[in-house]
């Protein structure tokens, strides 16, 4: 395992994400590892950025604004990606912090972004969430209302967004999930696909993952939250 060692676990990663786009007849360059470093402190994502990788993930926007600020001004082109839950009220920071969200998923969150994205002049890519589960303790559109939630993105709120993100639920197989999520992302035209996480980011990439979101596989287990 690669608990204490983090540089580690990201080469074991990447040699992962190689070995199934060549399973899968994909091109690896086409598939973005997000390195998720939520609850980890800086100590712990620095050797990682010094490694030479770029791409991370955050749960929090406290959390984000307390550890990125510092990393970013040691390490240019660090991009950051924010995975967790968003309130509205925090759509200021998470436009000024974050160059992709993966968690759009309502409209009141449409239109707190569109302010914000309007009053800064940043313009953090966009990713709906979807919750091919519909699971009630879960953010994400459910399938059967993404056609809509896509229109007034785009019409009411003159958004642009990019692709699709889903968390299948623990007890299924992420398979059909991932599946789903490739048919609804396909039917709009969508590119961005962020699925898989440390324990399925084969199955994702299989299915077309364009942004995998791994997390302990490269930092170890997580103590908190
Ligand atoms: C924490 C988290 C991950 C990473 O999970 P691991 O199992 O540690 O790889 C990925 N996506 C989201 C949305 C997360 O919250």
């Amino acid at each position: 395992m690669s608990d204490n060692d983090p540089v580690e676990g990201l080469h074991e990663v990447q040699e992962g994400i190689r070995r199934a786009a060549a399973d899968y007849g994909r091109d690896p360059s086409s598939i973005t590892l997000v390195a998720v470093s939520k609850t980890f402190p800086a100590e712990a994502i620095e050797p990682v950025l010094a490694a030479g990788h770029r791409v991370f993930g955050e749960n929090y926007v406290q959390e984000a604004k307390a550890k990125w600020p510092a990393l970013r001004e040691r390490y240019p082109g660090a991009e950051l990606h924010m995975i967790g839950p968003l309130q509205s009220n925090k759509a200021k920071e998470a436009v000024e912090l974050f160059d992709v969200i993966h968690t759009l998923d309502r409209p009141s969150l449409a239109q707190a972004l569109a302010k914000e994205i309007a009053k800064s002049g940043k313009t953090p890519r966009l990713i709906v969430q979807v919750n091919t589960g519909e699971e009630p303790q879960k953010g994400g559109v459910i399938p059967t209302e993404v056609d809509v939630f896509l229109e007034a993105c785009r019409d009411q709120y003159g958004l642009t967004v990019d692709g699709l993100m889903c968390i299948p639920p623990a007890e299924d197989p992420p398979s059909p999930h991932f599946a789903l999520l490739n048919t609804i992302a396909r039917r709009h035209g969508l590119k961005v696909l962020s699925m898989g996480m440390s324990a399925d980011y084969d199955a994702a990439i299989q299915l077309g993952a364009t942004h995998v979101r791994v997390g302990s596989a490269i930092f170890g287990a997580r103590t908190k939250r």
